[in-house]
């Protein structure tokens, strides 16, 4: 029932996964480093995982703790595992191949999907599991 006008088709982007580069005072996060397709909604998620993370280790290279480059080195060894495994996560739900982009077969998965869906909300114990698991993608802290 969408208005059909409101409707435009979006060019999706993903970045790929980097290794740790020589270290400065100039940093990145968010979709600056790491833009991913809104497969597991973990874009802003991982952003602000980023912010607090990097707030900690300024903090640390504030008081004295560690060396200001050597603070901001470990926070972007860090972000560049936990924001790796986002971007592939995500790809993994958004792929234009995948079957539920089929005409017949798309809609039996995408039952399937809410069947499964419906069973996991009604078992506490499934429940928790499938909560980790986002959590684990969108970032704990
Ligand atoms: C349709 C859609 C749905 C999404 N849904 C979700 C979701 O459900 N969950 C989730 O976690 N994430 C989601 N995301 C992803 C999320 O929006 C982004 O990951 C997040 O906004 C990235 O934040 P950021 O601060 O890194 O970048 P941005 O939010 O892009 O902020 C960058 C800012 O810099 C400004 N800027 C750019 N160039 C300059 C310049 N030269 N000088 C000054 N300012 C500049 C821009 O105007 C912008 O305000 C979604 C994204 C889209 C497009």
């Amino acid at each position: 029932m969408t208005e059909p006008s409101t409707i435009h088709d979006i060019r999706m982007r993903t970045a790929v996964p980097l290794t740790p580069w020589a270290s400065s005072n100039v940093t990145l996060l968010g979709d600056a480093v790491h833009t991913m397709t809104p497969g597991r909604g973990a874009g802003a998620n991982t952003a602000l995982r980023d912010a607090a993370l990097l707030g900690h280790m300024l903090v640390e290279a504030n008081q004295g703790r560690k060396p200001l480059v050597e603070a901001i080195h470990a926070y972007e060894v860090e972000m560049l595992r936990y924001s790796t495994e986002a971007i592939r996560e995500s790809k993994k739900q958004m792929d234009a191949s995948d079957l539920v982009h089929r005409p017949i077969v798309g809609r039996l998965q995408l039952a399937v999907t809410r069947g499964v869906m419906r069973i996991i909300n009604a078992v506490p114990a499934l429940k928790q599991r499938a909560f980790q698991q986002m959590m684990r993608v969108r970032g704990e802290n």
